[in-house]
């Protein structure tokens, strides 16, 4: 791959799976330094082995714990990267998880947690990497942008989720930051935009693809009939962090095979 990201940081939050680890060694490909963030001492392991995988290719990166939904975890990230490498120039915000719930029987505790991870945790992230590309300012020697981030969002930032509505809610709360951040701050030159992938094959939709029964039926939501790979989303993550899309602002880049066309009218309805 081309190194459009040479000397580059990245801090790719939850990328010890899923497409986090895919967006970390797409984003290494492109010669970024990736720091793959993972939230707990079991999330090591998995962490470490992306890394080596990385590695292998002839990337460059560390792991590194920290819980997102945490502020002094998340501000001590931020600073002990910036120490050890300088600066920090990309944030890939992907951490997220689900607790799904019927609305009714949902706890304010399922509520909460969800909250807490995908949206205070993009929140607290977002906040220490502007921080860092406003001290810095832009570096043409790098990038024309002072820094780049990208949220991880999701189609359920437009399609209603029954049974979902803590992530439906949190996805929906991360595209009006996403676009209140970006108009706030890209006359500083810091860009940010949001990816909203569709149906990914990770871990976290795991019941949606494991029986091939369970896959015909997600492809009738999918125009397109493939489910999508995590290196779909890092090719996507390489061109919104690049110069490439220098002039691409707060927006929402649905890489989703057409799940958000409406595809029950596809034979009219
Ligand atoms: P995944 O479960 O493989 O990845 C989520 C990652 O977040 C895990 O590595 C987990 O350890 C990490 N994480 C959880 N809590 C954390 C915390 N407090 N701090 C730091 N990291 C934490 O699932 P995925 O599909 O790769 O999901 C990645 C992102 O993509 C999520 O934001 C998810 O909502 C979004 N997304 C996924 C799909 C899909 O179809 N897979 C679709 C739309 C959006």
């Amino acid at each position: 791959m081309e190194k459009k990201l040479q000397n580059q940081v990245a801090i790719i939050t939850g990328a010890s799976s899923g497409i986090g680890a895919g967006v970390a060694k797409s984003l290494a490909s492109a010669g970024a330094t990736v720091i793959i963030n993972h939230p707990v001492a079991a999330t090591k392991e998995p962490a470490d082995a992306v890394l080596a995988d990385i590695i292998k290719d002839g990337g460059k990166g560390i792991t590194y714990q920290c819980d997102v939904s945490k502020e002094n975890e998340v501000i001590e990230m931020f600073a002990d990267v910036v120490k050890q490498f300088g600066t920090v120039d990309i944030l890939i915000n992907n951490a997220g998880l689900q607790r799904d719930s019927p609305f009714d029987k949902m706890t304010l505790e399922q509520w909460n947690f969800v909250l807490g991870v995908n949206l205070t945790g993009q929140f607290l992230c977002a906040r220490e990497a502007i921080r860092e590309f406003l001290r810095r300012g832009v570096d043409e020697t790098k990038s024309k942008a002072a820094g780049k981030i990208i949220c991880m969002s999701s189609v359920h930032e437009v399609i209603p989720w029954a049974g979902h509505a803590n992530y439906a809610a949190s996805k929906g709360g991360i595209m009006l930051m996403m676009k209140s951040i970006s108009q706030e701050f890209a006359w500083k030159k810091i860009r940010i935009n949001s990816i909203c992938p569709g149906a990914i094959q990770t871990p976290i939709n795991r019941q949606a693809w494991e029986t091939p029964q369970a896959l015909n039926e997600l492809l009738t939501l999918i125009p397109y009939k493939r489910i999508g790979q995590p290196e779909d989303i890092g090719n996507v993550a390489v061109w919104l962090a690049s110069d490439d899309s220098d002039y691409v602002n707060g927006i929402s880049l649905f890489v989703d095979g057409g799940m958000t066309l409406y595809p029950g009218f596809t034979t009219n309805g």
